[in-house]
């Protein structure tokens, strides 16, 4: 197998007595669409800002493109694209020369680097606005100047740090198909998000992170495979009897019941029938029910089983 395009390796990062990151091995392989994904303070920026050398860090190896990582690095930085989690876009210039001033810094060349500007507006869809200033574009206009400033230097290795976090939905389809055809033409993508359903949509290899500390990786499939949940059926219900709830515990394949609120929600654990063994007990004791619904493992169930915590926040 060829050499990890990024090799982090025991990375440990403290904020005095906190501790961000802690001993984080990861290994990013060529043409992947990582997925870093954890909640809201779980360490993905401290991460990715260790990662580029933004930050120093108090233990661990990074190597990326199989050199050592350092901030003097240009000859790695050049092939590198940061979209960082806050927007850092220069309010002076208009969405073209924003994008032309970044490319500029790695692309020399005049025709090469108009052509890949060009590219890099057509790509997040900026067409109607390049003569306008930062300040005039709204939030999510602002997130795509952004991302077309970290990729307009066609990068062979691109960082995104929750690009999409308060977007609307255009944009957010918009930013996912950029990164999509971003990875298409070659490029290696680490993408942070504390939205499951996204990285599931977008990553074909996941990191789970919690406090810092990696919990479980890989493919969205072998996520799931790994937990004892195969599928949750709520049931609505005005009122629910409490031997109704013992009852169905004694259901093949059931291994949880909870209340919550007017709905019952069920665990099961495998088994290919659940939900008609369940309709058919209701029935039969005569018990009204509502609405009925069966969910397969989300990544926030992986994340559930093993950290006792929801991911949602
Ligand atoms: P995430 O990006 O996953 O939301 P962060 O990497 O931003 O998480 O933060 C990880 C932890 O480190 C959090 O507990 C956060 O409060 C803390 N932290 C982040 N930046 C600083 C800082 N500059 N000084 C002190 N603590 C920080
Ligand atoms: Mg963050």
């Amino acid at each position: 197998m060829s050499e990890p395009v990024v090799v982090i390796d025991n990375l440990v990062k403290r904020y005095g007595e906190k501790l961000a990151v802690d001993h984080l091995s990861i290994e990013v392989r060529e043409g992947e669409i990582l997925g870093l994904l954890g909640p809201n303070g779980s360490g993905k920026t401290t991460t990715i800002n260790c990662l580029l050398s933004l930050l120093h860090y108090d233990k661990g190896e990074i190597k990326i493109f199989g050199k050592k990582m350092s901030p003097q690095a240009y000859d790695i930085k050049k092939d590198i694209g940061i979209v960082l989690q806050n927007v850092a876009v220069i309010e002076t210039l208009t969405v073209y020369e924003n994008i032309e001033f970044f490319c500029g810094l790695y692309i020399k060349d005049k025709a090469k680097r108009r052509q890949y500007v060009e590219e890099a507006i057509e790509m997040v869809g900026l067409g109607d606005y390049v003569k306008y200033k930062p300040k005039k574009l709204s939030g999510g206009l602002l997130r795509r100047l952004n991302i077309a400033c970290g990729i307009a230097h066609k990068p062979k290795l691109i960082f995104f740090d929750e690009p999409t976090v308060a977007v609307d939905p255009q944009s957010r389809n918009s930013i996912l198909d950029g990164i999509r055809r971003l990875n298409q033409e070659g490029a290696t993508i680490i993408y942070t998000s504390h939205y499951m359903e996204e990285v599931e949509e977008l990553c074909s290899r996941i990191v789970i992170i919690d406090s810092g500390r990696k919990v479980a990786e890989g493919t969205e499939a072998e996520l799931k495979a790994q937990i004892k949940s195969s599928e949750t059926i709520t049931v609505e219900m005005k009122e629910i009897p409490d031997f109704v709830i013992t009852d169905i515990k004694d259901i093949n394949h059931v291994y949880e019941v909870k209340k919550s609120g007017e709905k019952l929600i069920i665990k099961c654990d495998g088994g290919s029938h659940n939900l008609i063994h369940i309709m058919n007990y209701l029935t039969e004791k005569n018990i009204d029910f509502g609405r009925v619904n069966s969910e397969l493992p989300t990544l926030n169930d992986v994340f559930l089983e093993i950290t006792g915590k929801e991911l949602r926040d």
